[in-house]
């Protein structure tokens, strides 16, 4: 069952296009990832999902209403961890868990076993104001008060950005388990290692999707034997790389330089390495790697 469907949003904010044709469909219980850089557009497409921004065209329904004219029901059926300043920071823990809870007209009593897992690691603070919270408690507060009306849709605005990565772990690991209450995820990240835990993901650059597909499909699509090179030397290794005629894609990936070249050969790896060495590179590597999701971004990105 479809449980979010968008269909060709266009959203400009004056002469800034912030979304320019996204669609996509997330089915019940789906976890569905919306991978790209800040800018991108992503917490556009987070506030006309959750109705508090209207699109300038296309069409959106979230649990089988329209965004635009059936707001009301959409408010009761979704919940909405924003970016930023989602929490009230002079409230308590559990002044802001009441408080989300009355708005919805509901209790923390009445829907305590949903959020049970992830509340009872921040109860034990929760005469603690908000604001004094630690970043990783602060997400689990958040995510807790974003549910604490047991919702069917659960919209995710980079829930782990600022996190350290013990508390991203588990954080993703408590969306996996809320996955399995029936519950549809849609989450946005920066970090594209966090793209793999999705079923599936859209990477989305200035405005547009340029992937839709499990993250295993995406790696499927990239098409090219792609290697990493690394040298005692990293300056100006990826600008002789760039000057090699042979070479298709050249970009920096933490330590090391990835390529692809235009035709590939057996002799890909050895040829790069001596054409390094004769330019005075020592402990030259270059090895055969398989591409990960940031690989497909970059040569995606590059279209
Ligand atoms: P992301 O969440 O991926 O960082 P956003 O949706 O916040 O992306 O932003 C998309 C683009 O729209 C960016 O260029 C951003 O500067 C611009 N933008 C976002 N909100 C506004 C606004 N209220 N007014 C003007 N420009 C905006």
């Amino acid at each position: 069952m479809t449980e979010v469907s968008v269909r060709e949003i266009f959203k400009s904010y004056g002469k800034v296009e912030a979304l320019r044709g996204v669609s996509f469909e997330a089915e019940r219980g789906e976890l569905f990832g919306i991978i790209g850089p800040d800018g991108a557009g992503k917490s556009t497409l987070f506030r006309i999902l959750t109705t508090l921004l209207v699109a300038d065209s296309g069409s959106a329904t979230v649990a089988g209403h329209d965004v635009v004219k059936e707001y009301n029901a959409i408010r009761a059926c979704v919940g909405y961890m924003p970016g930023r300043f989602s929490l009230y920071q002079d409230l308590t823990v559990e002044e802001n868990m009441e408080f989300f809870a009355s708005v919805f007209g509901t209790t923390v009593e009445e829907n305590y076993d949903l959020v049970a897992d992830i509340y009872r690691q921040i109860e034990p603070f929760k005469k603690r104001k908000a604001g004094k919270l630690s970043g990783g408690m602060k997400q689990k507060l958040a995510l807790s008060c974003a549910m604490i009306h047991r919702p069917r849709v659960l919209f995710l605005d980079e829930p782990t950005t600022g996190v350290d990565p013990v508390s991203r772990k588990e954080f993703w690991q408590m969306l996996g388990r809320l996955k399995e209450e029936g519950i549809t995820i849609v989450v946005s990240t920066p970090y594209m290692d966090e793209a793999s835990l999705c079923d599936r993901i859209a990477l989305i650059m200035e405005g547009r999707f340029i992937g839709i597909d499990t993250p295993r499909g995406i790696v499927a699509q990239y098409g090219a034997p792609l290697y990493a090179v690394r040298a005692d030397r990293r300056g100006g290794l990826l600008n002789d790389l760039r000057g090699m005629e042979e070479l298709e894609a050249c970009y920096a990936f933490g330590n090391e330089v990835h390529i692809t070249a235009k035709q590939e050969s057996a002799e890909t790896e050895r040829r790069v390495a001596e054409a390094l060495a004769a330019k005075g590179y020592g402990d030259v590597e270059v090895r055969r790697i398989e591409p990960t999701v940031e690989d497909c971004f970059m040569k995606l990105s590059r279209r």
